[in-house]
């Protein structure tokens, strides 16, 4: 029976937990997370499925994680299951001041999208020259991931709510390793390439707003329905992991989106939240061997998933498991 330890409890280990414990048969899963839901960066994401090419990563592969993604996300948000996964269609517009819209990795998995016509920028808000209106999903964290929870402990996994000092602590008593700390590892490893990226926003009640609307990739503001609230973004700071709401932010953040859809002036406030994005350029996904105390230890990254991770998670869990089973596929032939 292989012993697996995947060390983080956001979207990106609990979803590569839940692959692997599914897909290796007999796989005895433990997850080692210092936080875990509702106190993870991934349970305050906007959760809009709408992802870029991630820094230094090729277009190929990334379009392929966010297929893997959209196909396991868009069935759950026509199943049975879509309320208590947190996950449901949502459609919206992404638009532009510039004459060509912004690239959008993501635009061709999703359901389905088409470009705004000109007649139609003329009948929305402020001076929009350019975009889509597309139909995607959103998944909304603080609901998905008790629920990847529950569906990794029906298959007998564990979780160990403990910070990982070092990976050296798990020699010989794992097969494999799976990292997915995210941020984490700029401490973890120590990776030099990790980075964070703050992001302040703004949850509201507002049950009149049904569709979405990205403005300029954010930079103008974002309006995103979850279920029972609205979040309203955002920021992106660079290098800054101040974790504490900023009245500069919140300000100029609720302006913003009141310019997009002044409707909301009606809406009632609900919280501020601020999480880092954990930046890797190029994210991380990768089987690594390492050498400690004359013993080896294998250890698979999946980590660094930046500003779309909950978009990217479920991709990059079911690369991640291929790599561990390639492992013990590899160890058992030796
Ligand atoms: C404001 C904002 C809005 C966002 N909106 C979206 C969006 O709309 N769509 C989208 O796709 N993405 C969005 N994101 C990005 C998304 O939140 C991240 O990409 C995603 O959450 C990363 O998931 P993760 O599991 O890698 O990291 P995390 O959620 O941070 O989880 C890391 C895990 O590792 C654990 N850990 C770290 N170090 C250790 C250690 N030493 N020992 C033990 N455990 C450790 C942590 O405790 C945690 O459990 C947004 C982010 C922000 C900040």
């Amino acid at each position: 029976m292989p012993k697996i330890a995947v060390i983080g409890g956001g979207v990106v280990g609990m979803s590569t937990a839940v692959n692997v414990i599914e897909s290796i048969p007999g796989a005895r899963v433990t997850v080692y997370a210092e936080r875990i839901t509702p106190d993870t960066t991934s349970d305050g994401a906007a959760g809009i499925f709408r992802a870029d090419c991630p820094p230094g990563v090729p277009a190929e592969r990334a379009k392929e994680w966010l297929a893997l993604s959209f196909q396991h996300y868009g069935s759950i948000a026509y199943s049975a299951e879509a309320a208590k996964a947190g996950i449901s269609p949502l459609s919206g517009y992404d638009i532009y001041t510039s004459e060509q819209p912004g690239s959008m990795l993501s635009l061709e998995v999703i359901f389905q999208y088409r470009s705004v016509t000109k007649e139609e920028l003329a009948k929305l808000p402020m001076n929009f020259r350019s975009g889509y209106f597309m139909s995607t999903v959103y998944v909304e964290c603080q609901l998905y991931l008790p629920w990847l929870m529950k569906r990794f402990a029906s298959h007998g996994g564990r979780i160990l709510k403990q910070r990982v000092e070092n990976l050296d602590q798990f020699v010989g008593e794992y097969d494999v390793v799976v990292n997915c700390a995210g941020g984490g590892n700029k401490t973890l490893l120590p990776d030099p390439a990790v980075y964070g990226m703050r992001g302040q926003l703004i949850r509201v009640r507002a049950p009149w707003v049904k569709q979405f609307c990205y403005a300029n990739k954010g930079d103008l503001g974002y309006i995103i329905p979850n279920t029972s609230n609205v979040v309203l973004g955002g920021t992106r700071q660079r290098d800054n992991y101040n974790l504490v709401p900023n009245e500069d932010d919140k300000k100029m953040i609720w302006e913003k989106c009141c310019k997009l859809l002044p409707s909301l002036k009606s809406s009632e406030w609900l919280y501020d939240w601020v999480g880092v994005r954990p930046f890797r350029e190029p994210l991380r996904l990768e089987t690594e061997t390492r050498i400690v105390g004359g013993k080896v230890q294998k250890v698979v990254h999946n980590y660094g998933h930046g500003s779309d991770g909950v978009a990217m998670s479920w991709g990059t869990a079911v690369k991640a498991t291929e790599l561990v089973r390639q492992i013990l596929d590899t160890s058992s032939k030796l």
